[in-house]
């Protein structure tokens, strides 16, 4: 299989021959934080994947099986496997030690709510002081050349439209904007820290470098189901009957897993911002791509734009969807030179991304299979244990047999993480 730090083709890849894994012993150390979500996982499997790094990624609690199952299954093979630390962002001395020894260091780790009410100490503090703890022990450890730091288009042009947008690495949030909503505010905030910290603290021992995704969706293969994803759950469990004309900017977590990697290393790509975006869609146009694919398979996804006037009925009775209504109609569009141009990243088609992200939750328990649900195209069912009777007895195959908390016991043995596609084409 290609690597997949390099650049993927747009066109379906032949099946993945059997390489030798190679020795990463003597390789640059990284660190990547948080490593339990949904984008480091990918992160993660593109290190190992590459055998050009050694990686230590960060858990809050070692003890957590559900949590750090499937990283243990992310690339088993790999040469040092995997390794685990425990560290908290409110936790300073935790990251003096985790930094130990790394050449590099991917920062992800950031409270990101799901819904559920939290408090503003919750979100913002550990974003904006974790980071800054962070660049703190990479200043200490003299063998940290960069960081890559994992901000958000939200720190640009906020997640929330109220007029057309067309922006790029130069625009700011500005406090105003960013208003009560606390994940932007932590987003803003942390970049902001982060570059502060350069500016003011760092002894320029070490380099930054930021990568800002618009919504990331792709294979879910963590734990839980990532805030980015839920609108195509959404709309195979038929959560609405119509669907807002809202504007979605989004982009392929396997492309955004390559850019941080690239970021650690392109020397053009230090001391900068770079926006990592794929598509901007309208989520009527979304579900129609989905309906098109899982319809035939029993799922009754929504297609029907909801007209303004419902929406407008609605808003007296339901805040979310008073909340929509100044985004109704707005467009979102972001320059996206540098990730072409320094990351050397052409984002996959956007059908490829839609439908993986779907089959990868409903193989992974996340959204309930149908009756008539068919699976992957071009890939073989893994619930009878596919072609490797093995495969069922380990308990990738069945619900029953798979350890609690290996959502990728869906996927075939070859590829136990599910980071490969599970579709047929990618443009
Ligand atoms: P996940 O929620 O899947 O992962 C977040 C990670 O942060 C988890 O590993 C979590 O650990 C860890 N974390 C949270 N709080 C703490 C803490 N106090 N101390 C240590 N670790 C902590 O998120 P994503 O993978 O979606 O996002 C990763 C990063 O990318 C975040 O910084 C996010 O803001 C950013 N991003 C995400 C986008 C998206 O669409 N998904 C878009 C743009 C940016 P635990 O398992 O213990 O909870």
């Amino acid at each position: 299989m290609a690597d997949p730090t390099e650049q993927q083709p747009e066109t379906q890849e032949s099946p993945p021959e059997p390489r030798e894994i190679p020795d990463a012993s003597n390789c640059p150390l990284v660190l990547v934080t948080g490593a339990t979500g949904f984008i480091a996982n990918h992160i993660i499997y593109q290190l190992l994947h590459s055998g050009k790094y050694r990686v230590r990624g960060t858990v809050r609690n070692l003890k957590d099986d559900q949590r750090i199952d499937p990283l243990r299954h992310i690339f088993p093979e790999a040469k040092p496997p995997l390794e685990l630390v425990e560290a908290d962002l409110m936790q300073v001395d935790s990251w003096r030690e985790a930094v130990k020894d790394c050449t590099y260091v991917i920062h992800l780790a950031s409270p990101v709510p799901t819904g559920e009410a939290v408090e503003e100490d919750k979100i913002i503090k550990p974003a904006v002081e974790g980071t800054q703890h962070i660049l703190r022990a990479c200043k200490e450890n003299p063998s940290v050349k960069r960081v890559v730091y994992t901000s958000s288009i939200a720190a640009i042009s906020g997640l929330f439209l109220t007029k057309d947008v067309s922006a790029s690495e130069a625009d700011w949030l500005d406090d105003n904007e960013a208003g009560q909503v606390l994940y932007t505010r932590s987003k803003l905030l942390s970049e902001r820290a982060a570059w502060e910290f350069m500016k003011k603290e760092s002894d320029n021992s070490f380099e930054l470098a930021v990568i800002n995704p618009s919504m990331v969706m792709g294979p879910v293969t963590c734990d839980h189901i990532p805030a980015s994803v839920f609108f195509p759950k959404q709309c195979l469990e038929r959560y609405t009957s119509m669907i807002a004309h809202l504007h979605f900017p989004f982009v392929d977590v396997r492309d955004v897993a390559a850019a941080h990697i690239r970021a650690m290393t392109i020397p053009e790509a230090a001391g900068k911002r770079h926006i990592l975006h794929g598509h901007s869609m309208w989520l009527d146009d979304i579900a129609k791509i989905l309906a098109a694919e899982f319809k035939p398979q029993g799922y009754n996804v929504p297609t029907m734009t909801a007209p303004y006037f419902i929406m407008k009925m609605m808003s007296f009775f339901y805040t979310g969807t008073k909340s929509m209504l100044p985004s109704i109609g707005k467009t979102v569009a972001f320059d996206t030179s540098r990730m072409t141009q320094i990351l050397g990243i052409n984002p996959v088609g956007p059908r490829y991304t839609l439908l993986d992200t779907c089959y990868s939750m409903i193989e992974a328990g996340m959204i309930m299979e149908t009756d008539d649900y068919n699976g992957p195209p071009g890939m073989q069912r893994a619930e009878d244990g596919g072609d490797d009777p093995a495969a069922a007895e380990e308990g990738l195959a069945g619900e029953e047999g798979a350890p609690p908390g290996v959502v990728n016991k869906g996927f075939k043995k070859d590829d136990p993480a599910g980071l490969k596609s599970v579709t047929t084409e990618k443009a």
